[in-house]
């Protein structure tokens, strides 16, 4: 019976890759035809059949097919084909999986926790059954720009964790991917006949902070040291949450401190480009939520740490959120926007707000498709030799503005990232290559740092350190042709970098587990988790 379960256990399969060997040490005999297949022809074999699907929906679920089956060879593919397959299985498609994940749902991945679990949450966590040392956690409540999905936002915390392995080596069995299922307010999901969670709507209060702060000591007596990612959490949920376990918990906010890294390090490319300095720019957002006030703190620290004093960086950073301007007198304001409610004027829309403050940069994290529109482009051309405009909204329908616009309306002259992915850009004969500002260049290589330095906590000096080091992989050819970050195929290098990186402020801070290893760089690559059999 042994070697039946070996072709069912995705962590030890290898399919018709098992050599001849162990087909007779393992009591595989007669259950594989007879070719015994390299693992790189497997691999081009995944490729070909992906390459001849039609739907991306359809290649997400092959992909997770693969995942449930042999996990070595899916992280292979994912890690050899990057570019190709990380927005199959991340932002946009991981968008409309969520959507549809009810429909494709086949086998569990990771652990469905709800309040009928009240009491018995440690238990639960007992039941899986490999050692965990990174926890990635959604309530379901803001999956991407798409709203509330309850829990089939299952598929978000899947597929960050899937990045962790393919581009920063965190093996697959230290990872677990949790929903919070509290229930939905989404009436389409609760009146759908096949929605997979909770029917019945959110649970709020103290009790929603009860089963959170069940399940945080739980996983924390379960998995000692276990790093916990919380992910597309509502913003009434998130900056709470942050804020009552960063100081006593390994955790962060990738929506907002990841998301904070990756617009920094875009920032400082798209600097080289201008020439200016970061005290001299003066950004606006398009949303003042948790990326929005995320990248607006991270900027801040930024700018002081280079001389300015905090009123002059606060000075230099806007929001507009769904009322307008944020501005000093208006009432009701949420306390996270408070910092950036400058005395001025209120300004009810965008390009009104652009011609007043004239910023050298825009950034959209507010989930409005096409808000970036010709006149807000024309606007910050009039403005800006070199206008910066970052789209960060995901899925590609959320996006502010595609490549394609954001360069024809500025005259090819803006310094473009984008929350996903655009193909290359033809310009006036030139090739304009954007490339993703997204928190997917920088959570894999913090974990990697935190793990492999053994955290105790994850602190903003952390995210800064990523921010700087991600910054400084981008090369000359990359800034000639509009590239803000580097190129995702190098994504390994990079999170091996940011590791150290992170490490190092770790060890320094003394947060870390162990002693200080000689060569940083070296230790977090021999943690990396390479597939191959
Ligand atoms: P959030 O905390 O819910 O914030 C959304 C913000 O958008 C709120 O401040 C909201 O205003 C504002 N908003 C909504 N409609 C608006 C409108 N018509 N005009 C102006 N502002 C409007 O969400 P978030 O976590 O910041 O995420 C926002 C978007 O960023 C999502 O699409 C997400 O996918 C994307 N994101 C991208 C990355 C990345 O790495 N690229 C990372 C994280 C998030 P109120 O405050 O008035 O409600
Ligand atoms: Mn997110």
């Amino acid at each position: 019976p042994r070697g039946m379960a070996l072709l069912r256990d995705p962590l030890l399969n290898k399919g018709t890759a098992f050599t001849e060997e162990e087909r007779d040490a393992l009591g595989l005999r007669g259950f594989l035809p007879a070719h015994v297949f390299s693992m790189q022809a497997q691999a081009d074999r995944v490729m070909a059949n992906l390459r001849g699907l039609t739907s991306d929906l359809a290649k997400y679920v092959a992909l997770n097919e693969l995942h449930d089956r042999n996990e070595a060879l899916f992280f292979r593919v994912v890690s050899d084909n990057i570019d190709e397959i990380q927005p199959l299985i991340y932002t946009p498609t991981v968008g409309l999986a969520c959507q549809r994940f009810g429909y494709i749902f086949q086998r569990p991945r990771g652990l469905f926790i709800g309040p009928n679990d009240r009491g018995h949450i440690a238990e639960l966590l007992n039941n899986w059954p490999y050692p965990a040392k990174l926890i990635v956690v959604t309530d379901g409540e803001r999956i991407l720009g798409l709203g509330d999905l309850g829990a089939n936002g299952m598929g978000i915390p899947v597929g960050k964790l899937s990045l962790y392995s393919a581009c920063a080596g965190v093996h697959p069995e230290l990872c677990l991917p949790v929903m919070l299922d509290v229930g939905t307010n989404n009436e389409a999901l609760l009146n759908d006949p096949y929605y997979i969670g909770l029917r019945q709507r959110r649970l709020g209060g103290a009790a929603y902070d009860e089963l959170v702060d069940e399940f945080m000591t739980a996983a924390r007596e379960v998995f000692p040291g276990v790093l916990i990612q919380f992910e597309d959490f509502a913003n009434h949920s998130a900056f709470r949450l942050l804020q009552k376990y960063r100081d006593k918990a390994c955790v962060f906010n990738d929506d907002i401190q990841g998301t904070a890294a990756v617009a920094l390090a875009g920032l400082l490319s798209a600097l080289r480009a201008t020439g200016g300095n970061l005290n001299d720019q003066r950004l606006l957002f398009l949303g003042a939520g948790e990326a929005a006030t995320g990248i607006a703190d991270l900027v801040v620290s930024a700018m002081m740490a280079q001389g300015a004093s905090e009123a002059e960086a606060l000075r230099r950073n806007w929001l507009v959120d769904s009322r307008g301007l944020v501005v000093k007198n208006r009432p009701g304001l949420s306390e996270h926007k408070l910092r950036y409610a400058h005395e001025q004027a209120p300004i009810g829309d965008f390009l009104t707000a652009i011609r007043t403050l004239k910023p050298t940069a825009i950034i959209g994290v507010a989930a409005v498709g096409g808000a970036f529109t010709p006149e807000v482009l024309q606007a910050m051309t009039e403005i800006n030799d070199r206008p910066i405009v970052f789209a960060l909204s995901n899925p590609t329908s959320k996006s502010e503005c595609s490549a394609e616009e954001a360069y024809r309306h500025t005259e090819g002259r803006a310094l473009f990232a984008c929350g996903s992915p655009y193909d290359p850009v033809q310009l006036n004969g030139k090739t304009l290559v954007p490339r993703q500002g997204n928190n997917s260049y920088i959570f894999p290589g913090v974990g990697l740092g935190a793990i492999a330095s053994g955290a105790r906590l994850v602190t903003d000096e952390m995210f800064m350190a990523a921010a700087y080091t991600l910054a400084h992989l981008v090369d000359e050819a990359d800034i000639l042709q509009g590239s803000l970050y580097p190129a995702l195929p190098r994504i390994r290098e990079v999170s091996a970098h940011i590791g150290a990186a992170v490490a190092e402020v770790a060890y320094r801070r003394g947060l870390a587990t162990g002693h200080v290893p000689n060569d940083l760089i070296g230790h977090v690559q021999s943690q990396m988790y390479d597939p191959h059999y």
